[in-house]
């Protein structure tokens, strides 16, 4: 199913649920793999309509990444949407890829620019997720999606500008954006607040992170530069060495995150599951 209908066919005005994996490292005996699917399958009782697999720097773990989309299409019967980025790819490779997913019949597409890389080795041809968003649109039928950033992309001058580049890519063909984690919520009510002054009018679908541990959330959030609130950086700091305690929180921070999110009308929730079902299905069942 295409991303326009699935974000328009909402049963009872529930969300959409959908889902955020990666293709596992170092996985050389396939066991690895296995215990994703694992993971997935325990997560189907939440009826996900979407399961987003993500898209290693310069395509290293394409082949994986297919072989995950094709299971997840044949055997978890859920729509795949393949993430893609375009900085460090040639037109020639975008278009052996789009060939490839026309042949696995796959429908939608996260469209990227990606990270810089540090050596700054980048292909010249797509400079930004723009420019990839038209060429997919003009190259194929696939339904596109966008990365958006509630407080702005780590790299942006200001967060009005980064919205202006979102816009950009809404009129080159984006149906559907999907947000970079938060802890904040307010940032999120802020961000779409912006979103629609700027005519931004597609579905803005939240991501979220559920935490698992100390290590994971300082990570995440120094990497997407987002803020850890005060509240949560203190019952963090005081409870490190309990992980027990964390992964509990965790749960109820994020349930209550998400039941927020819900009660203002959100028209979907994306959860970025690190490959395990534990904290995501426990959320979801808090939530029914
Ligand atoms: P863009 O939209 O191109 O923006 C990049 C930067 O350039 C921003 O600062 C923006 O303000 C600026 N900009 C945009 N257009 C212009 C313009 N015309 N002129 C000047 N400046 C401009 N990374 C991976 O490697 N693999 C993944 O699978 C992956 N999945 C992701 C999924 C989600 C939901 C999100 C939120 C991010 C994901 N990322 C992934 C990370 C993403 O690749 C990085 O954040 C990357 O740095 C930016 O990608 P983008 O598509 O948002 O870029």
């Amino acid at each position: 199913m295409k991303l326009k209908e699935i974000y328009s066919s909402q049963n009872n005005k529930k969300p959409v649920i959908s889902y955020e994996v990666f293709p596992p490292k170092d996985d050389t005996d396939g066991s690895k793999l296995e215990q994703l699917f694992v993971e997935l399958h325990k997560l189907m009782d939440f009826s996900p309509s979407l399961i987003s697999v993500t898209y290693g720097a310069g395509g290293s773990n394409q082949t994986e990444s297919i072989e995950i989309i094709r299971r997840i299409k044949e055997e978890l019967k859920v729509s795949p949407m393949p993430h893609f980025t375009c900085v460090s790819t040639s037109t020639k490779n975008i278009k052996e890829y789009l060939n490839t997913l026309q042949k696995f019949e796959i429908e939608n597409i996260l469209a990227l620019r990606g990270d810089i890389p540090e050596d700054k080795t980048i292909c010249h041809d797509f400079h930004y997720a723009s420019e990839l968003i038209e060429y997919i649109k003009k190259e194929s039928t696939l339904s596109i999606a966008a990365a958006g950033y509630p407080e702005g992309h780590k790299e942006a001058v200001s967060l009005e500008k980064d919205i202006e580049y979102l816009k950009q890519k809404t009129e080159k063909g984006a149906e559907i954006i999907y947000t970079q984690l938060f802890f904040n919520n307010k940032h999120y009510f802020s961000f779409i607040e912006k979103c629609e002054k700027a005519g931004i009018d597609i579905p803005i679908i939240p991501g979220i992170l559920p935490i698992t541990n100390y290590k994971t959330v300082e990570k995440m959030a120094t990497l997407c530069k987002v803020e850890i609130p005060q509240t949560l950086k203190d019952v963090i700091e005081k409870h490190k060495e309990d992980k027990d305690y964390i992964k509990e929180f965790g749960i109820s921070y994020a349930t209550e995150q998400c039941q927020q999110l819900i009660d203002n009308g959100v028209r979907g929730l994306h959860f970025y599951t690190l490959n395990k079902a534990h904290a995501t299905s426990e959320i979801l069942c808090n939530l029914i």
